[in-house]
């Protein structure tokens, strides 16, 4: 009998508070703000108070000056900037796609960087978030999980990438007025680096202040969390996120799912239906979207289509097809456009929608699962260069 690899989660999360410097207020919930504001000797009656002000400057109207906000007193505003920093990650660089994606490479605390993506679509415009710097995870048709550094990402690194993108876009609105409908970034999906639901507590805080009402103000409905399917934390993000939920589902049967999916050999097929059963009643969503890689001869005949159909038998879905983004090195071809149809149409004959993802961006290597390769490519040109220029060191 073989044993299945041990599937672990050994990243660590850097502290909020770092020891010797002074406390980042971005990513924090509203509880934990007021209990930092009290902890720096604000008065407890007044610190709910406080809490509403700070949050609107910050969520509301983009402000990460404490003197610029005006409704607090001249002594806590340097109060305020003694004890904490209003800290988002750096952008280090911007690429903008000929189809008007924009990837943009961040770095966060400890050198480490994270892609982010922004994809505007007709009267909309989706940000893709990543939850952790590479993946623990080993998908074997994803380049992100090729890539051996892990950290898990903070809720002010999360919701700091939505932050980013909004001063980028110049979608903050102006301070005392409130953001329109007609939003460039109005939805978010999990589907950058990382699996999300091995980061669950920073990914809620984060999802958290992206719903609020006082500040960014996006529907839980404009949030999905795309999950490998980490089978026990499911009902988890129905009850405490609520948000839209999207799986990697990939194949029909455990044996091909295994190859593809590891983390099946923990939680397979049955184990994990089993969950997304009961999903969208708890969460109140609609339905949910099961995402299904397109690999040429691995997953895509009608069997396997007719075998999909039977699986999710009863669960409110919607099949995400995705043309394989192919990475140098991947094991694996994309099927041919017959062969994505044919199968959308089996899905779509069975009752349900079965739209094919467009890929986005793929001139700046901006599609999902190549997340990896253009920083790591960026970092072996920078080498290169370096060594070209005799410059490398011994
Ligand atoms: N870790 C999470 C979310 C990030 S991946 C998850 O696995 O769901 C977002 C989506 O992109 C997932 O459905 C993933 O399976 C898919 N994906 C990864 N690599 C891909 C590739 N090379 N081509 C197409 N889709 C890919
Ligand atoms: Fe991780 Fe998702 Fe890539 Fe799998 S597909 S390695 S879970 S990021």
């Amino acid at each position: 009998m073989s044993v299945a690899a041990p599937i672990t989660q050994d990243v660590h999360t850097i502290p909020r508070k770092l020891p010797d410097g002074p406390a980042n207020l971005v990513g924090m919930t509203r509880d934990a703000m007021r209990a930092a504001l009290i902890e720096a000797g604000v008065a407890e009656k007044q610190a709910k108070m406080r809490v509403g002000q700070i949050w609107q400057w910050i969520y509301q109207w983009g402000v990460r000056d404490f003197d610029a906000m005006t409704n607090l007193g001249k002594s806590l505003r340097a109060d305020l900037s003694d004890r904490f920093v209003i800290e988002i990650p750096e952008v280090v660089s911007k690429q903008v796609s000929e189809d008007g994606t924009r990837k943009y490479l961040v770095r966060i605390a400890g050198g480490h960087e994270v892609e982010v993506v922004y994809i505007p679509e007709e009267g909309r415009g989706t940000l893709c978030v990543s939850s952790q710097v590479g993946c623990t995870l080993t998908c074997s048709f994803c380049h992100t999980g090729t890539q051996k550094l892990v950290r898990n990402l903070t809720s002010a690194e999360i919701i700091g990438q939505v932050m980013m993108a909004r001063d980028d876009l110049g979608e903050w609105p102006e301070h005392g007025t409130r953001t329109q409908d007609a939003r460039l970034l109005s939805n978010i999906v999990l589907m950058g680096m990382g699996e999300p639901l091995y980061n669950f507590e920073n990914v809620r805080d984060a999802m958290k202040i992206a719903m609020d009402p006082e500040g960014i103000q996006l529907s839980r409905r404009r949030i999905t969390l795309s999950t490998s399917g980490v089978v026990p934390e499911i009902a988890r993000t129905a009850q405490e996120i609520g948000c839209q939920l999207a799986v990697s589902f990939h194949a029909t049967t455990d044996d091909v799912r295994d190859t593809l999916v590891p983390i099946n050999k923990r939680w397979n097929i049955a184990e994990l239906l089993e969950a997304l059963r009961s999903y969208p009643k708890v969460s109140n969503s609609e339905r949910i979207t099961f995402e299904y890689v397109m690999l040429n001869g691995v997953n895509d005949t009608d069997e396997d289509a007719h075998r999909l159909l039977k699986l999710i038998d009863g669960i409110p879905a919607k099949i995400n097809l995705i043309p394989f983004n192919e990475w140098p090195g991947a094991p694996y071809k994309r099927s041919s456009n017959n062969r994505i149809h044919a199968f959308a149409d089996i899905i779509h004959k069975g009752g349900y929608s079965s739209p094919v993802r467009k890929p986005r961006g793929e001139d700046i290597m901006a599609a999902c699962g190549q997340l990896k390769s253009a920083t790591e490519r960026a970092r072996k040109s920078r080498r290169q260069i370096e060594a070209d220029a005799g410059i490398a060191n011994a």
